[in-house]
């Protein structure tokens, strides 16, 4: 089973993330629905936990019905060693002379090969990991990411920092890292002079990791502080990472002291970080906190037009209407299936038509029209354990309502992409701990209850499909 779950892994996740953080896992024993894996470190325990733990119980839930958890447990494994206490070295022992944390000791591999391979964060690789193609002309501005869109063309056009930082949030694919850099690419055109640092939260984490780990907190320091614009994109990767979030507190005061611009994105507002620091959260809604809203079909249709415009052959418009209308997700999505249809006219030389986009995207259309929302989710659970739709979002503590309420909030946890504040709210405006306490209760249950699992896992695979 596992072997076939991996496999299912690798490709939604692709070969290299794979090989980085989930290779390590050995499959342990299955006990009251719960797969217990085995990971080499404690840190990799919490990795694999907070980023793949959801994906791969569905995965594995869908081989097998009776896997309803994944419990990762940290084992050793011969050879390695646990290191993962880089990140929890607290702050004050940075700079302390002697720390066992220190140089990598010989013979032994650090996590993984990540930080091995790391090299050293050159001033000059801010620049070299831009997209040429992310540029202000290829952004199309529709309703949903003009705010977005303005608040960038400021902060890249004006001679002072309009406002500090520039927070860009909205969900996967809406243009985020394209704005990111097209601000990037105008201030490198218009001042060349100027420091501009882009990089991942990740790879900031991994060069303050690195950092710690070689002793060389003072270059980091002063690569950091010295940048006259610091881009940040999904920032939402140090929720959790104390350590990390300590060392960026820092380096974001630094700058904006200095009157430096930061640029920040996520796929969350700063107020629904969890996980985040609650000063670090407040400082990130400082400036100006702009959202990207999901794509309109006008937006998605201007972009495959402006798309298509570039491509060396003919999309009848009818093609482009029917995948604006079709691919609502999201514009790499929408990118991907474009993408597919010219390579497969190109192959088999024939032109682009309806049937042959109908043909080619088959799976990927399946895929679009089985999302589910929140507000179905109440609506079939509720149906399902015959109560009001409205008491979905009533007061109501009853046993016969609150349970089924729990339900509906879990099946919305795994089912949809939605944050834990974000489902709360559809829930008549319900705390984010409340949601985390329903998902903790379900799933307590699910283990001790065979029918009530039952249920759940029924009404799990009707909604999704
Ligand atoms: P995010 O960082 O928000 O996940 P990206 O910036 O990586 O999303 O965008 C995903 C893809 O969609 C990129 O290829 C990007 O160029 C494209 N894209 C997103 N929004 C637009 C837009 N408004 N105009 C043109 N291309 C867009
Ligand atoms: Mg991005």
């Amino acid at each position: 089973e596992w072997a076939r779950v991996s496999n299912r892994l690798k490709s939604e996740i692709g070969e290299t993330e794979f090989a980085r953080w989930l290779a390590p896992l050995t499959p342990q024993h299955l006990e009251d629905g719960a797969v217990s894996m085995a990971v080499p470190t404690k840190f990799l325990k919490n990795w694999v936990a907070s980023h793949y733990a959801d994906r791969i119980q569905r995965l594995w839930s869908g081989e097998n019905p009776d896997v309803a958890r994944i419990e990762i447990v940290v084992a050793r494994i011969e050879g390695s060693l646990s290191s993962d206490s880089a990140l929890t070295v607290p702050l004050g022992h940075l700079d302390g002379p002697s720390h066992e944390n220190g140089a990598p000791r010989e013979g032994v591999r650090p996590i993984g090969e990540t930080l091995a391979n790391l090299p050293a964060l050159e001033e000059e690789d801010g620049l070299i990991g831009l997209d040429p193609r992310f540029t202000f002309e290829n952004f199309v501005v529709g309703k949903p990411n003009e705010l977005a869109h303005a608040a960038a063309r400021r902060v890249a056009e004006s001679e002072h920092v309009p406002f500090n930082p520039l927070f860009l949030y909205g969900g996967v694919g809406l243009g985020k890292t394209h704005l990111m850099h097209a601000i990037a690419w105008s201030i490198r055109k218009r001042t060349p002079g100027r420091k501009v640092l882009y990089l991942s939260a990740e790879k900031f984490m991994y060069q303050f990791i690195r950092a710690l780990r070689y002793k060389d907190t003072m270059s980091f320091k002063e690569l950091f502080r010295s940048v006259d614009v610091l881009m940040i994109d999904d920032i939402q990767f140090i929720c959790g990472k104390d350590s990390t979030q300590e060392e960026f507190f820092h380096t974001f005061n630094a700058l904006v002291d200095q009157n430096r611009l930061i640029v920040i994105s996520a796929d969350k507002s700063p107020s629904d970080l969890e996980g985040m620091e609650e000063r670090l959260r407040s400082r990130l809604g400082w400036g100006l906190v702009a959202d990207i809203h999901p794509t309109t079909y006008e937006l998605r249709l201007g972009i495959l037009q402006a798309k298509a415009d570039t491509l060396p052959l003919e999309i009848p418009p009818k093609v482009l209407e029917f995948l604006a209308h079709k691919i609502s997700s999201n514009v790499r999505e929408l990118e991907g299936a474009l993408t597919r249809i010219v390579a497969h006219a190109e192959l088999v030389g024939r032109p682009v038509t309806m049937e042959s986009t109908q043909d080619v995207l088959r799976d990927l259309l399946r895929a679009n029209d089985r999302r589910v929302t929140i507000d179905e989710i109440q609506k079939k659970v509720a149906e399902h354990f015959n109560m009001r739709v409205a008491d979905m979002y009533s007061e109501r503590r009853a046993r016969a309502v609150a349970r089924p309420r729990q339900v509906a909030m879990f099946l919305a946890k795994q089912l949809t992409q939605r944050s834990l504040p974000e489902i709360g709210r559809k829930f008549g405006g319900r705390d984010h701990t409340t949601v985390m306490h329903a998902c903790k209760k379900v799933e307590e249950l699910m283990a001790t209850d065979q029918s009530f699992a039952e249920d759940v896992e029924l009404l799990r695979r009707t909604l999704a499909g």
